[in-house]
């Protein structure tokens, strides 16, 4: 029996597009947002019904959005420490400070009641994170970020396709930016991409994008180079042609996971739900171990899920205001202990009925081990 990654991305075939690619490679238009790349956008605005714009990763729509939302040297960011690294580490790039709020420990996203606490009057914004692709508390953000006249930023790097009160994700806070990676659900090998309803923060972007310059050659916000090539624009294209049935599909068997997981009801195992409206994509599945119930540490049921090749990962942990690239915080308890237990499942677009009971098995087999 094969390994189970903790990814196995869906791409589609050459063929799909080497005939455009060709097309791209001969005219010498490999990037510098050539006419793949201006479809691209065009099928995600429509997709998504909000203004998007390309970028090279993820991470470079993350710092651009920070850079348009006005976020300068000193400058307070409210993000979780409950996330992947490139959050606060794009904040510092940005020049701004990572100030960590803590979770909901229910709902594994910031906790707006703790966002609130940390508001201080150097706070420009609240950069939100959608973990796991579980879009975070939108409304109560919103409405916290309009109280105190700061900005709602988004890190929604793994939640492209996953839905907030019926609505897909894209057009909620000032920004929010996906993250088009290999291991993502939704993926054109490297790239990334920046949504938001001002026109403001996008013209911004654009600019930020292609190193700050501006239609004049002149450049009023020094950018970075943040560009998506042709060739990734094109296998965006193809995987968007699919993208509602993968979608579905993703979602599918991500319950079925879930549904092998509470059939297994392995004690000192808790399953954290999506938050009522919230349908997620589901970039892994998370799991919150604990210990004296289930009678070994995370860690060693991490060791012995991979010894019985199906691979797994500590996914967020350490929390990031314990990682030494950022200065000393308050203490975080719910994040901590979440850190502390937590351990992400892989999720496929294309995972099989056998591959979830085989990963609920595992856990059941290491337990009694
Ligand atoms: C994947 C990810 C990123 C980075 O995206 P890249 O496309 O890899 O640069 C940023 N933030 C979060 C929360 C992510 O999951």
């Amino acid at each position: 029996m094969s390994d189970l990654p903790i990814v196995r991305p869906t791409h589609p075939p050459l063929d799909a597009f080497s005939f455009r690619f060709n097309h791209a490679l001969k005219t010498g238009q490999v990037t510098n947002g050539g006419e793949y790349v201006e479809q691209f956008e065009a099928a995600l605005r429509h997709e998504l019904g909000v203004p998007t714009l390309a970028f090279s990763s993820g991470q470079a729509a993350l710092m651009t959005m920070l850079a348009a939302a006005g976020i300068v040297e000193g400058d307070e960011v409210i993000c979780p420490a409950f996330t992947f690294v490139a959050t606060p580490a794009a904040i510092a790039w940005a020049g701004g400070l990572p100030v960590f709020a803590d979770i909901d420990p229910r709902t594994l996203s910031l906790d707006p009641r703790d966002v609130r606490r940390r508001i201080s009057p150097r706070t420009k914004a609240i950069l939100a994170v959608d973990p796991y692709g579980i879009c975070c508390e939108y409304n109560a953000l919103t409405t916290l970020a309009h109280e105190h006249g700061i900005k709602l930023l988004i890190d929604s790097a793994a939640a492209f396709g996953s839905t907030y009160q019926s609505q897909q994700t894209g057009g909620f806070g000032d920004a929010q930016i996906f993250s088009f990676h290999a291991t993502k659900a939704f993926s054109t090998m490297e790239g990334g991409a920046l949504c938001s309803r001002y026109p403001l923060i996008i013209e911004r972007a654009a600019q930020i994008r292609n190193f700050g310059q501006d239609d004049e050659g002149g450049c009023a916000i020094p950018g970075i180079n943040g560009k998506m090539m042709e060739v990734c624009a094109l296998v965006g294209l193809e995987q968007l042609e699919g993208w509602s049935e993968t979608r579905t599909r993703r979602k599918s068997n991500a319950a079925l996971l879930h549904h092998e997981l509470t059939r297994a009801a392995v004690p000192g195992v808790s399953i954290p739900r999506a938050p009522a409206g919230v349908d997620p994509i589901w970039l892994y599945r998370p799991i919150v171990i604990s210990a004296p119930i289930f009678g070994k540490t995370r860690d060693e049921v991490a060791a012995g899920m991979q010894d019985r090749g199906v691979m797994v990962r500590k996914y967020y942990s350490p929390p990031c205001h314990w990682m030494r690239a950022f200065q000393p915080s308050h203490a975080l308890p719910a994040t901590e202990i979440t850190s502390l237990g937590v351990l992400a499942l892989p999720v496929y677009n294309d995972m099989t009925m056998a591959e979830a009971t085989r990963i609920a098995d595992t856990l059941k087999e290491v337990q009694c081990a």
